[in-house]
């Protein structure tokens, strides 16, 4: 059963001030933590709104933006903020909060996933909506950007239950959404199922439509590749980073943070280009072995409900010690804020692929900067999902199904344009790659917005 709030005037009055007090550092977090609880590497406490706001603004310093445009990317366009109130097994009503928030639409429709975890708030959701509306313009998908989540705990929820917060949460937010204003998609602790629910109780409303998201199952017109797609787009992004870091897949060691959609496919990919993992990590622990943890039985492992501490032949490692692992590429793919100034000295890879969404603060890029870590950052990196949700959208849109090797081809195509459009303006302007990023993108929307007569150009206001 969920560990919400439920709807007592006492509980409530608890929450506020045990929220007042409470110390959210990683060491408060650490002596709160239930003993049976496995032991997780910590976040930073830096928020993800305050990294994407920092690397905004890094890149928009450089191209001297004007502050009045600034101002319009530092809010988002609208959010919806909905209570979920859901009757559960222990009989007691729960009340969660439900956001879709939506940052910029100016390139296309909003697109973006949809998180449920206990931790989302607003300020996160809205972190990752505008980081979204950089990723579309960077892989170059007319796609906007936007986020949602709800703040629940799936692995404490039932399968009805959980079914029951998806349908009402669309319920409430689907006079927002629709195939050409705004398309969800899956995001942390969401999957195929969850757009199911989501893509049926919009077609109560509606009828039939499969575009309204994406990452949904195939029997439902989701689209080959999909699944994989992240992992996918993240290990092309190293293939294409590995010759000018004279690497080769073949004979690269690899470290994965986060062993779930993202993580396990990167993994698996990796491995089929003989890439050798030798230590990787799940909300549950971690584990290493020098010569090298098999992805494909790990997953199958998970999959059938073991724990990553009890695969066989390998050492459990303290999760906080991950990063200290010696590897050539490190791929975080969990949560945000997990690469942080205390621990991104202790990181000994070459080349640092953000699958995850900001897993790194701006203290902790700079020490990689001063490391000469080859960071390819999240909002290049993991843009294989939306890369095929737009990819699955298309085909939903025609009624058509791609095979799956067709995707794949196309998606290669596009994040290899991406790199290449991103390194090569690093190189023009001595930048690092996560800054030609952003510039790339913020360069991409302002004139989509401009153009469309969203904000004037500095004639017209004239
Ligand atoms: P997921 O829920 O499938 O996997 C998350 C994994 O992280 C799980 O294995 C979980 O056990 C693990 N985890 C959670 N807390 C951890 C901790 N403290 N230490 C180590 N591991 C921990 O989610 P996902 O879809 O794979 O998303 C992972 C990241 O990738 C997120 O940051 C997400 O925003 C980002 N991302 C996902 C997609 C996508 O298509 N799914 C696209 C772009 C970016």
């Amino acid at each position: 059963m969920a560990d919400t709030e439920t709807a007592t005037k006492d509980d409530t009055a608890k929450e506020d001030s045990e929220d007042q007090h409470t110390d959210h550092s990683p060491m408060a977090s650490e002596s709160e933590r239930e003993d049976d609880a496995p032991k997780q590497a910590q976040k930073a406490e830096v928020s993800n709104l305050d990294i994407v706001r920092h690397y905004f603004d890094k890149a928009a310093d450089h191209m001297k933006l004007d502050d009045d445009v600034r101002v319009v990317f530092w809010t988002p366009y609208r959010e919806v903020t909905v209570q979920i109130p859901i009757k559960c097994s222990d009989g007691k009503i729960h009340v969660f909060s439900g956001y879709r928030i939506q940052h910029n639409g100016a390139r296309g429709p909003y697109k973006g996933g949809i998180r449920y975890h206990p931790e989302v708030d607003v300020d996160e959701v809205r972190a990752l909506a505008s980081l979204m509306t950089w990723k579309t313009a960077v892989a170059n998908v007319p796609f906007g950007g936007a986020k949602g989540g709800v703040n629940c705990d799936p692995s404490k929820l039932t399968q009805a239950e959980l079914q029951k917060i998806t349908r009402s949460f669309m319920d409430k937010i689907e006079k927002v959404l629709g195939p050409t204003r705004d398309i969800p998609a899956p995001d942390v602790n969401t999957n195929a199922q969850v757009m199911a629910w989501m893509m049926d109780e919009y077609g109560k409303l509606h009828g039939h439509t499969p575009a309204i998201v994406t990452g949904k199952p195939l029997s439902l017109e989701g689209s080959l590749g999909r699944e994989a797609a992240t992992g996918r787009g993240c290990v092309y992004m190293f293939r294409e980073a590995a010759p000018s870091l004279g690497l080769s897949p073949a004979s690269t060691k690899f470290v994965v943070q986060g062993f779930g959609n993202v993580g396990s496919w990167a993994a698996r990919i990796m491995q089929q280009l003989g890439a050798q993992m030798v230590a990787v990590s799940d909300a549950n622990g971690a584990i290493k072995n020098e010569d090298g943890i098999d992805a494909v039985a790990l997953h199958e492992h998970i999959s059938e409900g073991g724990l990553i501490s009890e695969f066989k032949d390998v050492e459990e490692i303290d999760p906080e010690d991950l990063v200290a692992v010696p590897c050539d590429v490190f791929i975080p793919a969990a949560l945000g804020g997990m690469i942080r100034e205390d621990n991104a000295d202790r990181m000994q890879c070459k080349v640092l692929v953000e699958g995850a969404n900001s897993p790194t603060t701006p203290a902790a890029d700079e020490i990689l900067r001063e490391k000469d870590t080859y960071v390819i950052p999240d909002v290049m990196a993991n843009a294989g999902g939306v890369v095929v949700s737009y990819f699955e959208w298309v085909q939903n849109l025609q009624h058509f199904q791609w095979d799956e090797r067709d995707v794949n081809d196309r998606l290669a195509t596009k994040m290899r344009k991406a790199y290449r459009d991103v390194s090569g303006r690093a190189k023009e302007e001595g930048l690092g790659l996560r800054e030609a990023a952003y510039l790339v993108g913020i360069e991409r929307v302002v004139d989509a917005a401009r153009t469309r007569g969203y904000i004037e150009t500095p004639s017209s206001s004239s």
